[in-house]
């Protein structure tokens, strides 16, 4: 059930751009990879971020979609188009947090998680990235770089 996500670099751009302005306010930024699926890979098509909160306390910063965007984010594609990705950034480090484990913007087996670390500041390099695939009855299982290498090409238009 392995498929491949044929992602153009721009869609990972656009995605740089979003986080790096929600990073210049101290936020982390979240947004969802949608695409289309082919007979034998899913292209991804963009980079969506519905509306969100950020969330600042002692214990660091989150952020999560409003309850209004939760509901309506099927409302965001086009016909044939799905999510494939939730994708977000942190301060520093990539890594699933608890939180991150339990967020539930996208449950389908396979759904991808991408964590940018440093808000995004450098280019998205998937390798840099800490990246999970969701596996029903084992949670989101971290990728190796070999396997992000072989879930995702990036293509240069
Ligand atoms: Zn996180």
């Amino acid at each position: 059930m392995i498929q491949r996500y044929v992602t153009p670099q721009m869609v990972l751009n656009d995605c740089r751009t979003f986080l790096q302005e929600r990073g210049r306010e101290g936020c982390e930024g979240t947004g969802l990879l949608a695409g289309y699926k082919l007979a034998t890979h899913v292209r991804v098509s963009r980079f969506i971020a519905p509306e969100q909160r950020c969330i600042k306390s002692a214990f660091g910063v989150s952020v999560e979609l409003t309850e209004q965007a939760h509901h309506t984010l099927i409302d965001l594609l086009l016909p044939d188009e799905r999510f494939y990705a939730r994708i977000h950034s942190h301060p520093r480090r990539a890594y699933h947090s608890e939180m991150d484990d339990g967020n539930g913007v996208l449950t389908h087996q396979g759904a991808i998680s991408i964590v940018v670390p440093f808000f995004a500041r450098d280019p998205i390099l998937l390798p840099h990235c800490a990246i999970y695939r969701l596996k029903h009855g084992s949670g989101w299982l971290q990728l190796d770089v070999a396997e992000v290498t072989d879930l995702f090409e990036i293509t240069y238009e």
